[in-house]
């Protein structure tokens, strides 16, 4: 798909709305618009890659990044103390946005294994 008709890259470039809660020069993220616990926050990095599947080792930094922006997100929606961090990577495993991006899922009791 092209960066164009991606609906994140939309977003990222403000053409279509969202619930803010942190940027960076590299990152951007915001509620997700089907939360699935009481703190849902997707974490999306801005360069436009389909799938985790797809990234190369150049990407490493800007993934690490995510992990850091989680963390200082978390700390910043109050869910510190507990969280889970998902990337769905491919439609069998349940990814129906082709733009990587980090589920922060917090304020509730998560059980494991995830469905
Ligand atoms: P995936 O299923 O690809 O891992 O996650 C995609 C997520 O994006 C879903 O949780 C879905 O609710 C969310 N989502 C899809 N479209 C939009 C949108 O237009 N705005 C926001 N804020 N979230 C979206
Ligand atoms: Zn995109």
């Amino acid at each position: 798909m092209l960066s164009d008709e991606c609906i994140f890259c939309q977003i990222i470039r403000g053409e279509r709305p969202s619930r803010k809660v942190y940027e960076t020069e590299t990152i951007y993220a915001f509620h997700d618009i089907n939360p699935q616990a009481p703190t849902h926050i997707l974490i999306v990095p801005k360069k436009h890659i389909a799938r985790l599947a797809d990234i190369t080792p150049e990407d490493a930094p800007l993934l690490g990044e995510m992990m850091v922006a989680a963390k200082t997100i978390a700390e910043q929606e109050g869910v510190s103390s507990g969280f889970r961090l998902v990337i769905n990577s491919g439609r069998e495993a349940g990814q129906s946005v082709f733009h990587v991006h980090l589920h922060l899922l917090g304020g509730r009791r998560m059980r494991w294994p995830p469905g």
